[in-house]
């Protein structure tokens, strides 16, 4: 979106989610008490504000989650201080309890969330204008754009980036987290990747130094790997110190020979006792279309801008970018455009102009690479999973 009214454009929605929050006991109750729940449910706790979950397994209503009682749906109507409610699941199962959610007369928006809506809308409206906390959901610092796999589309276009290409020095990535932290308080979930981020060799001290001043200020802290290789002993010891997540991307459906290698890795995690997640195998990635679409009219861009509401930011250094993939890809595919697409975190006017450029505001209202991109339509153009570009 196109700044407006600079410094107020959330204004008049804040008054009424704070309102309508006020109305819901100032109370959030999590639908679905799995991985998506969790990892909300770790910000929420941090502002006392979770009052537990509901899941429909009655399995999970025997437990607790975040020691946060599970109750049945049933139990949660039972109970007087109802809350808004977030559905925290996703797919197929999440119409079914917005299903089960309308048929009880409440409304989406009003006393129901997304969970994608809530983390990336309300919630950080609610959170900056009520609590004073500048919360944002997912950020990122790309360490190196070094692979040790060659996919062909790879969303940041490192397939095409050589063994000789410069990482991130440390003090960049120091200089990254200081930046970024200097104005999020919160954050759901910080992420160090890449490129593939185990190729990068001062990863112990990134975690080190992120983890020792930043760690409060995150929901969740994690490295996202493809898993082919195994960290170094000072990588294991920090990722266990600084509670780090170590997400490994499936791509066993494609590369076979991966099954091997997330078996060791795994093994590898558990014994010195790092927390990890690794997904069913990926059937399909969507092709957003980088080397084949080209629009030109501004207008349009600006609509594939809105309607693509990517939650992945990216810090380098003091340069804080919308999307982290349309600043890799114009850099690794040659577009060589969007240069200026970034708010300068060294002179930043005012927090709320940084709010609200996290929230999707800019000078220009799009980003020079979403004129090369087919944003939210990319899934409607599947395509095989991590097919390699050349054996290695
Ligand atoms: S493993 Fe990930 S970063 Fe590496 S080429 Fe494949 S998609 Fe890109
Ligand atoms: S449409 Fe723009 S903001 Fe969305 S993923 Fe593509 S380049 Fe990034």
């Amino acid at each position: 979106m196109k700044w407006e009214n600079k410094g107020h454009e959330f204004d008049s929605d804040a008054e009424k989610i704070i309102q309508s929050f006020k109305d819901h006991n100032e109370k959030i109750y999590l639908f679905g008490a799995g991985r998506i729940g969790h990892d909300i449910g770790l910000s929420m706790k941090r502002y006392h504000i979770l009052g537990g979950f509901i899941d429909n397994n009655p399995e999970k209503q025997k437990g607790k989650l975040l020691e946060e009682q599970v109750l049945s749906l049933g139990q949660y109507l039972e109970n007087q201080d109802r809350g808004w409610i977030v559905v925290t699941v996703a797919g197929n199962r999440e119409n079914e309890i917005e299903n089960q959610l309308i048929d009880l007369g409440l409304k989406k928006g009003i006393d129901f969330f997304s969970y994608e809506d809530f983390t990336m809308y309300t919630f950080p409206i609610l959170s900056f204008y009520k609590f004073g906390i500048l919360y944002a959901d997912i950020a990122q610092i790309s360490l190196t754009e070094r692979c040790t796999l060659k996919c062909r589309n790879c969303a940041h276009g490192c397939y095409v980036v050589g063994a000789d290409r410069k990482d991130l020095s440390i003090e960049e990535v120091y200089d990254s987290a200081d930046y970024f932290f200097k104005y999020v308080d919160c954050v759901r979930e910080f992420v160090l990747i890449g490129g593939e981020p185990l190729l990068y060799g001062k990863l112990a001290d990134a975690i080190q130094y992120i983890g020792e001043k930043y760690r409060d200020k995150m929901g969740l802290f994690s490295i996202t790997s493809n898993g082919t290789i195994i960290p170094e002993k000072k990588v294991l010891e920090m990722c266990r110190k600084y509670n780090v997540l170590f997400r490994i991307s499936n791509y066993s459906e494609t590369i076979k020979r991966l099954h091997e290698k997330y078996r060791q890795l795994q093994k590898v995690l558990e014994d010195n006792g790092v927390q990890y997640s690794l997904g069913n195998a990926e059937k399909q990635w969507m092709d957003y279309g980088f080397e084949t679409v080209c629009r030109e009219d501004e207008e349009e861009i600006a609509r594939v801008f809105d309607a693509c509401k990517t939650p992945c930011r990216e810090v380098r250094g003091s340069k804080y970018y919308y999307c982290v993939m349309a600043r890799s890809v114009s850099e690794n595919l040659g577009f060589d455009i969007g240069k200026c697409d970034y708010m300068d975190l060294k002179s930043v006017e005012d927090k709320k102009v940084f709010f609200e450029f996290n929230m999707g505001y800019s000078e220009k209202g799009y980003l020079d690479m979403c004129g090369h991109c087919r944003g939210s339509e990319a899934v409607q153009y599947p395509i095989p999973v991590a097919e390699q570009v050349k054996v290695l």
